[in-house]
């Protein structure tokens, strides 16, 4: 039987398919600083990557392993809210933003991400997606809080055309991806003025 992908492994992936060198990234929760140092290898030296994480620890170490890798450059560290995405990028300035939602592994578990502030977050990273952008929402429906959280995430992506990755084959809820493209429907070229053969 084959291993099935890892939900960060195919957010990871469906990242790559659409982010390019020069472009601006967002990891709204830093963490272990993983997604961090994946996106600022993706967007590479022309391009920037804005990570936030409401933890200390967090954010020192992200710095760590992006310092490791060289990466720190291209990189500016947000010690605050992913609330606050649109006071750092404009509208429709942004190629991707991924989520991993949750507790830091290792960290304090008490400090989760939490649903209302989550979907006020989504909110505004949408807002800052450019047309074509990529949006990944990483969901840990196996802690308390996080069922709900998760639940509301769907709801929340559903009504925005989202594609959701879950397993149903699990005894416990296991983690998984949902995804929102941005798409602007003003920029679908208008083909009424096309002569038909
Ligand atoms: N559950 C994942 C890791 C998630 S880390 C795993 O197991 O791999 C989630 C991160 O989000 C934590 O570091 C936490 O500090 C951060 N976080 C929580 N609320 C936040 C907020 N409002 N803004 C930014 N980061 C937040």
């Amino acid at each position: 039987m084959t291993v099935p992908e890892r939900p960060t492994a195919r957010a990871h992936r469906e990242v790559a398919a659409v982010l390019r060198e020069g472009d601006l990234a967002i990891d709204a929760t830093a963490g272990n600083g993983h997604d961090t140092v994946f996106l600022a290898k993706l967007v590479g030296e022309a391009g920037e990557v804005i990570a936030f994480d409401v933890q200390e620890q967090a954010i020192v170490s992200t710095r760590e392993r992006l310092a490791a890798e060289g990466l720190l450059d291209r990189v500016k560290l947000v010690h605050g809210s992913h609330g606050s995405i649109a006071k750092h990028a404009a509208a429709k300035s942004v190629a991707a933003v991924m989520f991993n939602l949750g507790y830091l592994p290792g960290g304090d578990h008490a400090v989760i991400t939490r649903t209302e502030e989550t979907l006020q977050a989504l909110d505004g990273a949408l807002e800052a997606l450019r047309s074509g952008g990529l949006l990944t929402i990483v969901c840990y429906p196996g802690h308390e809080g996080g069922d709900q959280e998760s639940a509301a995430v769907v709801a929340w992506a559903e009504q925005r055309g989202a594609e959701v990755f879950r397993r149903v084959d699990t005894l416990k809820p296991a983690p998984f991806l949902v995804l929102v493209r941005s798409v602007d429907i003003l920029s679908t070229p208008c083909r009424q003025d096309v002569d038909t053969p």
